[in-house]
């Protein structure tokens, strides 16, 4: 059974390209038919912020991503949050050691940091490896008394994983391929560290393993970790257990020209997280959810960024999006963040709502104004403008005419219209406008072309005084529906108080 977890360490809000991966895990699982778990990776305590467990659990709620197994719905394979899994980690650790997979290193941070001012000296850059780990103090040079000696004095260490010599390691990425390393220019990673806790690398290879894990998808930064992962597996003894991978292509800027990042939203004004955050300092970004984007258009353009149908299909439901997808179908190159894209997958799925809904969506918009309106009005209101906007704040913005009467107008379209004969034609309309039968568009254009026609007058002349009349300018939609909308008293009423 194909099972996958999506793993964020709460560091902080979930980036959109965190809820990507989370997506392409979810949209895997479901499509066969397998199991998302959520594993919370908090090992490293310097970095956790509090709040950020939270609010994944929140955002993948949102977007309707359901968790099969992690913190909250729990599951066989438990506990899903790492700092609750620490005597499993030591055990591997020990095991690592004991078979000379791994070792004791004691250096002090300033040791390390006098080894890298050295190298730097010398316009090299210091790491610990098979080339430097015999100058340096740890159980592979000390004797096994200094090492026991060191322990019990409760001098600090870190376990360090023991990279072999010039070793070819390949493995087979979904999305990438065959991807090849040697191990002779990769380090001796910290896999445990004095603190009693694993770093990440060890701690998500023993959980994917215990947690039978089929499928590791994760964003591409990873990649360069993946040789030691797998030499982990090996050590371990698993290697006929490892995972499949993939690693998704990074999400870029929307000028193409590297990795988004939290300060491009900031400076172009999209958010870059799926809801506003809050920071423990009080500092705030914005979010999808608040910015008034439905989860479904979310999901559905971040799907779109690294993946493609093979089709030309655009608008996708979450149901539709488990039958297509496939990882086969992922992108190796990065993928291009564009806001304004965003903008008209959200005007689609705006569109899409019925007019019930979106007025009920607009009542809260008015309320804020202080304003109500009846159903009817703010279903007929939505409905007519709806083709014009990507959110539901646009509405107010497109609309406002309808709920508050002009008391300016624009002075440019006055002195384009308001001339003539137009005064006295104006001042004379509200008069035939009590004669039309039934108020409804087509009779008053009737109305009006009769009388324009009647007394001679230019057509679009009298159109642009009644719609200043009117919105007050030279905006908004068809002019008939807007009065017929208005009502005849309203229309009246605004008619006559322009011409005052
Ligand atoms: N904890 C890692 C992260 O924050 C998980 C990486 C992985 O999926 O292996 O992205």
């Amino acid at each position: 059974k194909v099972r996958v977890r999506f793993a964020p360490s709460p560091t902080g809000p979930l980036h959109i390209g965190g809820v990507r991966t989370a997506l392409f895990n979810y949209l895997f699982a479901k499509k066969h038919g397998g199991d998302f778990i959520l594993r919370i990776e908090d090992t490293d305590q310097t970095r956790f912020v509090e709040g950020a467990e939270t609010y994944v659990n929140e955002a993948l709620n949102w977007l309707g991503l359901a968790i099969d197994e992690g913190v909250v719905q729990g599951g066989a394979y438990g506990p899903y949050k790492q700092s609750e899994r620490k005597d499993i980690y030591l055990d591997y650790a020990d095991r690592l050691i004991k078979s000379g997979w791994a070792y004791y290193a004691f250096d002090t941070a300033e040791e390390l940091d006098a080894e890298r001012k050295a190298a730097e000296a010398t316009k090299t850059k210091f790491s610990y490896d098979m080339h430097t780990r015999q100058g340096l103090k740890n159980s592979l040079t000390l004797t096994p008394q200094e090492v026991e000696q060191k322990i019990k004095n409760g001098t600090p260490y870190v376990v360090r994983f023991k990279m072999p010599a010039n070793e070819d390691i390949s493995a087979m990425d979904i999305i990438r391929g065959a991807v090849k390393f040697n191990t002779t220019i990769l380090d001796d990673k910290v896999i445990f560290k004095s603190d009693g806790l694993p770093t990440y690398h060890l701690a998500n290879v023993v959980d994917d393993y215990l947690m039978k894990i089929t499928h590791v998808i994760r964003g591409e930064e990873w990649l360069p970790s993946l040789p030691l992962h797998i030499m982990l597996y090996k050590a371990l003894g698993w290697e006929n257990e490892c995972p499949e991978f993939a690693h998704l292509p990074l999400i870029l800027k929307p000028t193409g020209k590297g990795k988004l990042s939290k300060r491009d939203g900031d400076k172009a004004g999209f958010p870059v997280f799926p809801l506003e955050w809050t920071s423990p300092d009080g500092e705030t970004a914005s979010g999808y959810r608040e910015s008034g984007y439905l989860p479904g258009a979310v999901v559905n353009l971040l799907a779109l960024l690294g993946w493609n149908p093979g089709t030309e299909q655009e608008i996708f439901t979450m149901d539709q999006l488990i039958a297509s997808f496939s990882l086969e179908r992922v992108n190796r190159s990065g993928a291009r963040f564009d806001p304004e894209k965003a903008k008209w997958f959200n005007h689609q799925y705006i569109v899409n709502l019925d007019d019930a809904q979106l007025a009920n969506e607009f009542a809260s918009a008015l309320s804020q104004k202080g304003l109500d309106a009846s159903i009817e009005l703010r279903m007929q209101v939505v409905s007519l403008v709806k083709e014009r906007i990507n959110f539901v704040s646009d509405i107010w913005d497109q609309a406002s005419f309808f709920f508050v009467a002009p008391d300016t107008y624009d002075a440019k379209m006055i002195k384009k219209c308001w001339k003539g004969e137009v005064p006295s034609f104006m001042a004379a309309l509200p008069i035939e406008f009590e004669n039309i039968a039934a108020w409804k568009a087509e009779n008053i254009k009737a109305c009006i072309s009769a009388k324009i026609e009647e007394k001679g007058m230019g057509f679009g002349m009298v159109m642009n005084a009644l719609r200043l009349s009117l919105v007050g300018g030279g905006f908004g939609p068809d002019l008939m529906t807007i009065a017929q909308i208005l009502g005849r008293k309203e229309t009246m009423a605004r008619i006559k108080k322009a011409v005052e």
